[in-house]
């Protein structure tokens, strides 16, 4: 029987380990995080559990099954990060805090795998200069999720949200829903216009301003100032030298700030990989099928896989995606071992995604990226209810929804089956 080790105890690893028992596999499965919380989810950090209407604990991830996690089986190993791979011997390197909790130095340790999972999604990028400023926030964590949170209720006025992706967008929606004075200030000239076209792009921007927000757009941030820091002010550490106190921004201006939140965008958690010959570029580079390397499956946001619905090679950091492609590569790597239960398989879903923000809720299927054409076929941005459809040559590429969530269904089962542009434009009753 063989032992797997994945590596990422989030929603890829966790689904992926209930995957392979769902598909009978008995042998032993590590699951190994470094983080020191049970598998939990994310997208409610930057909704419900910063809004407060959520506690933490409803964050967790559940598994089917009157035993739930416990009913996996699993040698869970929580506060403990992967250092390094050695594909030919089969093992992995692992560091955790001393295994009898004395405190001590953090252990490092060889743990052999005979099947590998590689789950360990990305980290939030940091504005440069700015570590160990207090006042400075980031959100990809529970324990990011929790400090915000916290500096948000020390009496903090002003937020100022740096780079308008969907991260920095919820964070702006959920602040104002708190009553909070908040800037969001975006590099590009309209937000997500690289992804969702500029003309969604300056929807998403109105939608912000009409609910209060100062949005600046196509001004990066130079710098942050800082003063002295006080024990009371909002988010600051005892141990923190300087606050933050504004944003300067490359046109000149400067915006005084309480905090800021910097949502600029992800890095895959590739680090402890480099060297191990398992093939990197923004990501772990998979086949069409999950598998990276003799052995070795990846997924999540941290994989990079040729997608022939998207033309190349993609790496997609939806939920959705997570929990599909986590499934699908239990079964790879189950063929990969010669265990029962295995398949192999191309792994080349529709992608789905969706946002909250304030009571509006966007979703979108599909690959936008690089699409000819943008149509309204249903609704009105105007009204900020709409549906909007993407043509790549003379297929339907994606479908962006605000507030209709049913006619998303509709296309997205179109874009499964590779409709034509004219097919999708007959869907919607419109030429
Ligand atoms: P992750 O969730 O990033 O998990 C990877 C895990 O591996 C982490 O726990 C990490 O600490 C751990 N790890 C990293 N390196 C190591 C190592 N060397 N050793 C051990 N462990 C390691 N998606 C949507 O579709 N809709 C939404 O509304 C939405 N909202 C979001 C809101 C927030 C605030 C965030 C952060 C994400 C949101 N997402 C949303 C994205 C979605 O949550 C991610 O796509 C999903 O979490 C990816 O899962 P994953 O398991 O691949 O990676």
């Amino acid at each position: 029987m063989s032992d797997v080790v994945i590596v990422g105890a989030s929603l890829a690893g966790l689904r992926a380990a209930e995957e392979l028992r769902i598909r009978g596999f008995a042998g032993r499965i590590t699951l190994l995080g470094d983080e020191p919380d049970t598998p939990y989810d994310r997208p409610p950090l930057s909704k419900q559990v910063l809004g407060g209407a959520w506690s933490v604990d409803r964050t967790a991830l559940t598994v089917a099954g009157a035993d739930g996690l416990d009913g996996l089986g699993l040698d869970l190993r929580l506060g403990v990060r992967a250092t390094g791979l050695d594909l030919a011997a089969r093992t992995l390197t692992v560091e955790g805090a001393a295994g009898d909790g004395d405190g001590g130095d953090p252990r490092s340790e060889a743990l052999a795998f005979d099947g590998l999972v590689i789950a360990t999604g990305c980290a939030a990028r940091r504005l440069p200069g700015t570590d160990g400023i207090a006042g400075v926030h980031v959100l990809r964590t529970l324990a990011d999720c929790t400090a915000l949170r916290a500096a948000l209720g020390q009496g903090a006025r002003r937020v100022v949200v740096v780079g308008g992706g969907f991260i920095g967008a919820e964070v702006a929606a959920t602040c104002r829903g708190l009553g909070l004075e908040v800037t969001l200030v975006e590099a590009l000239p309209v937000p997500l216009g690289r992804v969702l076209r500029d003309e969604i792009g300056a929807v998403l921007a109105d939608l912000h301003r009409e609910h209060g927000v100062d949005v600046r757009l196509g001004v990066g941030v130079d710098g942050l100032d800082t003063a002295p820091h006080r024990p009371s002010s909002p988010g600051g550490h005892a141990d923190a030298g300087e606050h933050v106190r504004a944003v300067r921004l490359a046109d000149g201006t400067t915006i005084d700030a309480d905090l800021v939140v910097v949502g600029i965008g992800v890095v895959p958690a590739t680090g402890w990989l480099e060297g191990s010959g398992v093939r990197l570029d923004n990501g772990v580079v998979c086949d069409e099928t999950t598998l990276a390397a003799p052995g070795v499956v990846a997924a999540g946001d941290v994989a990079r896989w040729p997608s022939a619905r998207a033309g190349g090679i993609v790496r997609v950091e939806h939920w959705d995606n997570a929990i599909a492609m986590g499934q699908h590569a239990a079964g790879r790597l189950l063929a990969e071992l010669g265990e029962p239960g295995g398949a192999v398989e191309a792994y080349d879903p529709v992608p789905w995604f969706w946002s909250d923000q304030y009571d509006r809720k966007i979703q979108l299927a599909g690959h936008p990226v690089g699409a000819d054409e943008l149509r309204v076929v249903d609704g009105s941005t105007e009204e900020r209810r709409f549906v909007a459809l993407y043509r790549r040559g003379d297929a339907l590429a994606a479908v962006l929804a605000m507030n209709r969530p049913r006619p998303v269904v509709t296309y997205r089962g179109l874009l499964e089956r590779g409709a034509t542009w004219s097919e999708a434009l007959d869907a919607a009753g419109v030429s």
